[in-house]
């Protein structure tokens, strides 16, 4: 596939003995192990100028030169024509003086390259390598695990930086002759192409069930199609992990999977086949995309997108019940794309995991764990180094936004505007766990871990902790974890014997918005979500803070409740209603009947009944109110059940309930919850007195998120007129939720904030490590 050269040789001629020019470019960006070095040698000979290109410092230095008029061609299409995967940004273009070079070369690396380590993240199978797989003709026809300079594994299979083949899961596959030359040949696209493989040199598939071994790939594809056609559940290899995967119309295979993974409810991500001119409509038939959707879609890190169902739709409804959206992505392996195109409609494809923990990558590991959920197991034999499940990202606020990091799209590198002195690692706090270091300017954020409770979840956390150390050459010196002193990751950081740094939970969202939106003007930032231990001792999860990293101060919140169960509650919304109901005296018999006497008996005395202020068992309490969920088989189930009855409605139509805003003794400006109750708890006696005798769920629904974006705006506005504060953060879980943070921006925008939502990193939990290394690196220098 080498390039020809479009210049003819007498237009060669006459060139070269017009005036000479040189140029030299610098290049940032996603420039590293997306085959940019070769595109730019392939360019140089194409355009027969002379020079060189070389790696510095993470970014490429180009140098380049000839005839002037082909050199501003060059120049022109340097960053047009890079490859897909590929995002590179111009940082410098000078001229330069003549060094008369007789060819065009790569040059090794810089000598101080390795200061500047970046790790290149997995990148999908591109669009020559997924022709090639369906070219009867090629000799990777139907190859599962055919890439090229631009696509294939990276972070998954590296074990060592710099990124070359012996530091990789492919060192033990020897190239056969063909491999190598294309390995060698800089005019070719496999040029350098580390994980490169054919079916004569590289990794395989081979199939397992009920005892029978299937070797070789073909023969393990057609083996594991047989046991989808027959609704069967297998267990597949794929990049960061395994999947469970199972017939996405077969509801009878579906509910099969349900109660094997003990997952009655949660949401099941599908991968649609990749078909049509642009490879969405496998996916149109499944959800309605917007363009900026469709563009999420095919983005690099080929996500989890969470879309619209289209209804009615060939999927049973039981992938995502209740749900009126649904999570999709497209094949991004070659073996996805031929598994997909084989079976020729939508697989259910979720995490191969065992509830909470990080996704299964060995095979031995994938038959002792999934062996109670799997019917057969697809394996291949090309070590995943360390897990990275699949990203999942939602559009909120006309942006594509994270919920998930993961493979393709971690680890996240962030640039710190307050250096970090001392390299700082940062553990996250209980649920959604990341690992995050800081080192100078720079941050980076790992893939999605889990929860550290289970045995595995720590392993994985301490080699993902290990690892991100290793691969970028920095030796943390400090560890920054949750201000809960029960948390997994705060007992580790203490056993570390480093300097060990609490933050508290919602100092540490907002430290993630300043962080990802470093200024010097004070932050006002709205942090709500599930539970974090508050500086006060209580479990906060409504609170309003102000200031800047190293100096937050709580000015805004809602009024507290005592929660029966304590930590109990979030998976049962019944015991939030049920608060409620006592805090404020309003009866709630359904709720009474859910409980028993003793527990009402506990609660007045304060045992087992901590105090909080948490949006989320609002939500809770609404949904358990409006009787769409008392039981919450997964965290955020209630919220999202909750958000899924608003349907199609525009957001804000209902008119919000005025919520009371009071400062308290603290100086603290409170809504009151209770304004929200008689509108959500019953229907029969009290829906008259708030003007909604007419009201459906869906309605009182759509009130209840009016009515808290509102509250939020009114906090906002209160602490604005004693300030002067501009900025507004929207920081934490609650903020996945669409129908709110829409509506909360759009008030907050139209009374002339400015708003700041999570865009790098997620809204939820997955972002606490970071807050915490930018919490931390702001204390420690008011300390010095
Ligand atoms: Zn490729
Ligand atoms: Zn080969």
């Amino acid at each position: 596939m080498s390039a020809a050269p479009e210049v003819v040789p007498e237009r060669v001629a006459q060139e070269r003995a017009a005036p000479h020019a040189a140029g030299r470019w610098r290049i940032g960006g996603r420039v590293q192990g997306v085959g940019f070095r070769p595109f730019i040698y392939r360019l140089a000979h194409e355009h027969a100028l002379t020079g060189w290109v070389r790696n510095h410092g993470g970014e490429v230095e180009i140098h380049a030169e000839g005839p002037a008029e082909r050199l501003r061609r060059f120049g022109d299409v340097l960053l047009s024509r890079a490859p897909p995967a590929a995002a590179p940004q111009l940082l410098r273009a000078l001229r330069a003086p003549l060094e008369h070079g007789d060819e065009f070369r790569i040059l090794a690396s810089s000598s101080d390259a390795e200061l500047d380590v970046r790790v290149p993240l997995d990148l999908f199978t591109c669009d020559e390598c997924v022709a090639e797989l369906g070219d009867r003709a090629a000799r990777r026809y139907r190859y599962p695990f055919i890439n090229c300079t631009q696509c294939g594994p990276r972070y998954t299979v590296i074990r060592a930086m710099p990124y070359d083949r012996p530091n990789t899961a492919l060192a033990h596959f020897t190239l056969c002759d063909r491999c190598q030359d294309e390995y060698g040949d800089p005019l070719d696209r496999r040029f350098h192409a580390q994980p490169l493989a054919c079916p004569d040199c590289g990794p395989r598939l081979y199939w397992r069930a009920a005892g029978a071994s299937i070797e070789g790939s073909e023969a393990a594809l057609a083996a594991a199609l047989a046991a989808l056609r027959e609704g069967r559940i297998i267990a597949a290899r794929g990049v960061g992990g395994y999947h469970l995967m199972c017939d996405a119309a077969n509801e009878h295979a579906i509910q099969r999977l349900r109660s094997r993974k003990h997952r009655p409810t949660k949401p099941l991500a599908v991968m649609v086949p990749w078909s049509g001119p642009d490879g969405l409509e496998g996916a149109r038939r499944v959800v309605r995309l917007t363009a900026l959707e469709a563009a999420a879609l095919r983005a690099s890190a080929r996500p989890i997108l969470i879309a619209a169902r289209a209804l009615p739709g060939p999927l049973a409804e039981s992938v995502a019940p209740g749900l009126r959206e649904l999570g999709v992505m497209l094949p991004y392996s070659p073996l996805h794309h031929l598994l997909l195109a084989d079976f020729g409609a939508a697989l259910v494809a979720t995490s191969g995991n065992v509830s909470g923990e990080p996704v299964v990558t060995a095979p031995e590991e994938a038959e002792a764990r999934l062996a109670h959920v799997a019917d057969g197991f697809l394996h291949h034999d090309r070590p995943i180094i360390r897990p990275a499940d699949d990203p999942v990202v939602r559009v909120i606020g006309g942006a594509v936004r994270p919920l998930r990091l993961g493979r393709g799209s971690a680890p996240v590198e962030i640039e710190l505007a307050r250096r970090a002195t001392v390299p700082t690692l940062a553990v996250g706090a209980f649920s959604k766990i990341t690992v995050a270091l800081a080192w100078g300017e720079r941050a980076v954020v790992s893939p999605h871990i889990g929860e550290l409770v289970s045995l595995r979840g720590r392993q994985v956390f301490a080699q993902v902790a290990e690892d991100l150390q290793r691969l970028y050459g920095v030796r943390a010196q400090r560890i920054a974890h949750d201000a809960h002193p029960g948390f997994p990751g705060t007992r580790w950081a203490r056993e570390s014997g480093l300097p060990a740094h609490p933050v508290w939970h919602h100092e540490a969202h907002a430290a993630a918005i300043a962080g990802e939106y470093p200024s010097e003007a004070p932050l006002l930032c709205f942090t709500w979500d599930g539970l974090g231990l508050g500086s006060d001792g209580s479990l906060w999860g409504g609170e309003a803070l102000l200031g800047r990293p190293g100096a937050w101060r709580r000015v805004a919140s809602w009024r507290p409740f005592r929660l029966p169960g304590g930590e109990r509650a979030a998976r049962e919304p019944w015991r939030s209603a049920l608060a409620l109901s006592w805090e404020s005296g309003l009866p709630w018999p359904q709720g009474e009947r859910l409980s028993d006497p003793l527990l009402r008996r506990a609660w007045e005395r304060g045992l087992n009944a901590p105090i909080t202020t948490s949006v989320g068992r609002l939500f809770d309490a609404a949904a358990a109110l409006l009787g769409v969920c008392h039981h919450a088989s997964h965290e955020g189930e209630a919220g999202m059940r909750l958000e899924a009855l608003l349907g199609d409605a525009p957001a804000g139509s209902a008119a919000p309930v005025a919520v009371p805003l009071q400062r308290d003794a603290d100086g603290v400006w409170r809504s009151d919850w209770a304004a929200l109750l008689p509108a959500l708890a019953d229907p029969q006696a009290d829906l008259a007195a708030a003007g909604l005798a007419t009201a459906s769920v869906a309605e009182r629904a759509q009130l209840f998120h009016s009515s808290l974006a509102h509250a939020l705006c009114a906090q906002a506005l209160a602490v604005r007129r004693e300030t002067g504060v501009e900025r507004v953060g929207l920081s934490g879980g609650v903020f996945q939720n669409r129908a709110l943070c829409e509506q909360a921006e759009a008030l907050l925008a139209a009374e002339g904030f400015e708003v700041l939502i999570p865009r790098r990193l997620p809204a939820n939990d997955g972002a606490i490590s970071f807050g915490q290394l930018i919490e931390c690196i702001a204390v420690g220098e008011e300390r010095a």
